[in-house]
This record gives C-alpha cells, structure tokens and sequence, in this order.
C-alpha cells in the first residue's frame, strides 16, 4: 500500500471541500471496498477524507411520508431499521443478500452504492483495464465473461456494477442527495447515479469532483410485495450472476430492476408495463438490444426464470 496522509472532517461541506483541495484525495466511509483497493495499488489516493464526524448517520422522517437516509447509515442499521422492514422490505431483502454481518456492520449506504466492480481483470494490475488504466485495452473483451454484462455495455467495458443495495434503491425511485464543495445540492435519481461505460469507463458515476453524497432519499412508500431474488455460484458471500429487485402490486403491475447484468442496476420503463404479461414478455424488454458473449449468454435465460419465480411466489 502506498502512504497516505488521513484527516476527519466535522461536516458534509468540509468533507468536500476537503477532497477537493487536495489532488488524489478520497472519501473514506467504511473503508470495506476503498481499503481492498488500496492495498492491490488499484486505488492510489494521497489524502483520506474520514466522514464518520460529518453528521451523517441518522434515518429521519421527510415531510412527504419517505425517509432520509444519512450517507453514513450503516447497512446492517439500514436493514434493521423498523419503517424499512415495513414499508420498503425489498430494500432490507436486498441488503441481507449481500456480503456478510461483519461486512454489513461497516459498509454505509453511500460506500455501497459507490463501491466498485468486481470484475476479475480489474483486480488484476497484469491485465490491460479500460477502468483501471484508460485507454489500455480490455482483457474481458475476448476473456473469461462469466460474471460480466450483457446490456448497456460498450466494446471499451462490460464489467457489471456489482452491488445489491443499489438495485433496491433503483426499483423504489430513491433519489442520492450530494453536496459539492462550493456548498451547491443536487438530487439525483439512483437510476440515473451510476453511468453507463460507454467510451470512458473510468467515470463510473454522476458525481463531479470532490462530491460528497450526503443522503439517499426514499419517497413514500407504493406498497406492493417486496422481493429481492439473488443468484449466484454460492450460496452466500458471492457476488450477483442475476439478481431481481421487485415491488409487485395485487393487480400484477409493478416494477422490476435487475442486478448483475449491466453497469447499473436494470430498470426499464417498458419491462416495468410488461409485468403484467409475465417474465418473458419482462426480458424481452429490458434486454432488447443485450450483446452477451459465450461465456455469459446464460444470463438472459437465467434472468428471466429467476423473475419466473419471483411473480410465481408472489401469486401463491
Ligand atoms: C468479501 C466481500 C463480499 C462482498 N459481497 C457483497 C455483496 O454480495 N453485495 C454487495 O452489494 N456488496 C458486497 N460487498 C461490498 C460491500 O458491500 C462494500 O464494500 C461496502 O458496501 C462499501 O461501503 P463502505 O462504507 O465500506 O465504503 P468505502 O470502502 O469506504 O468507500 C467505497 C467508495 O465510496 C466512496 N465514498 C464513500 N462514502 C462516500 C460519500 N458519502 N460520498 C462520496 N463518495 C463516498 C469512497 O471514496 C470509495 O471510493 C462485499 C465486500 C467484500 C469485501
Ligand atoms: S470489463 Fe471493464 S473493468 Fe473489466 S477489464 Fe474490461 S475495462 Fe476493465
């Protein structure tokens, strides 16, 4: 690991305008994926930013019915959390399907909607990585794809963004509140947070320099049925080959988001109106236009069996 200098910041502002008065310099939260990084010399900053005194670890109430969830929530409060588990569960389901309880007591909820792909070539500094090193070339392009994406890629990247908490997020229309160091907020929607790579997939979301998010904002909840439906090659403490966020509704409308497939969580305006015309109708939706490879072909069929079986729970 490469030094570092490190300081903790008292509030959202001096956190962002500390990042940004230093070239190389970081946010950290939990460290879980930040700290991974660092150590495989992936992730090089000069300055930590530590916003655990920032202020930002409080659930509250929104004067329109949703909550306000602080940048620094941790996952496992998140999920246990008592208006979550009634009235947005497919966020509790989501969370509790990824990594573990050590994990979860660390990871914040901005840390694991930022944290970073898992594509294998990416953790490889031997390898040329679009991501890693712009411009070097992509070994998964003509590589090993299993995990990797089928939609919304390009031919610079098809790693997947690979978090589950994102998903739910993406599926309940939640909105990533920041501040920027000149003290301006922006609301943006989680569906919109995480960019796809394009010719430049380096720049791996909406937030410009020295950014800081702040909260994740849930509207006022739509009821429905909450199901979160991951598939992975273990049982547990794997990362999504497909998962499926869904809020389904007593009429069989609804919303679904798929994870593990793209560079952000999978949520189509036109899969969204197919639901009540079952998975297939779904898929052929959200993955019109996919360009999956050999390795991981699978991943449609797979997508839309897994949805299968989420609507069929649903019905019984
Ligand atoms: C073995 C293992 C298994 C895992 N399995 C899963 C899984 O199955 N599903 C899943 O979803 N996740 C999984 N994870 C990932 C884990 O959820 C993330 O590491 C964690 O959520 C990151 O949160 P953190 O607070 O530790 O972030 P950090 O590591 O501190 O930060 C991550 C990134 O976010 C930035 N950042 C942090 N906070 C802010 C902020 N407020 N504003 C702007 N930038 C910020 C940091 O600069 C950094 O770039 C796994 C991790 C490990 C190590
Ligand atoms: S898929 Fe993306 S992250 Fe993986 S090697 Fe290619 S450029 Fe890098």
């Amino acid at each position: 690991m490469r030094s570092f200098t490190y300081e903790r910041a008292a509030n959202p502002q001096a956190a962002a305008r500390a990042v940004a008065a230093r070239p190389g310099a970081k946010f950290i939260a939990g460290g879980t994926n930040l700290l991974d990084l660092m150590k495989l010399e992936i992730e090089t900053p000069t300055h930590l930013v530590d916003i655990q005194d920032a202020g930002l670890g409080s659930i509250e109430e929104t004067t329109e019915g949703g909550l306000r969830i602080g940048a620094f929530v941790t996952n496992t409060a998140l999920s246990a959390h008592p208006r979550i588990m009634r009235d947005y569960a497919v966020l509790t389901r989501a969370i509790q399907a990824g990594a573990s309880g050590q994990l979860r007591n660390k990871a914040t909820t901005a840390g694991n909607m930022l944290q970073r792909t898992r594509c294998p070539y990416f953790y490889d500094p031997n390898m040329p990585c679009n991501k890693r090193k712009p411009g070097s070339g992509c070994a998964a392009v003509g590589g090993f794809s299993r995990q990797l994406g089928v939609v919304g890629v390009s031919d610079k990247c098809i790693a997947t963004y690979p978090g589950d908490m994102a998903n739910a997020m993406t599926v309940l229309d939640a909105v990533v509140e920041t501040i920027a160091p000149d003290g301006t907020t922006r609301a943006i929607l989680a569906s919109e947070f995480h960019r796809l790579w394009g010719d430049t997939p380096e720049i791996e979301t909406a937030l410009k320099p020295g950014e800081l998010v702040t909260a994740v904002v849930l509207p006022k909840p739509v009821g429905g049925t909450h199901v979160y439906r991951k598939v992975r090659d273990r049982a547990s403490y794997a990362f999504a080959l497909v998962s499926v966020a869904a809020i389904i509704q007593p009429d069989g409308s609804g919303r679904v988001s798929f994870g593990g497939v793209a560079p952000r969580p999978w949520r189509t305006a036109k899969a969204d109106d197919a639901l009540p015309l079952g998975a297939k109708a779904v898929v052929q939706q959200a993955f019109a236009g996919a360009t999956p490879r050999d390795d991981n072909r699978f991943k449609i069929p797979l997508a839309e069996r897994t949805l299968a079986a989420v609507l069929a729970d649903v019905r019984s």
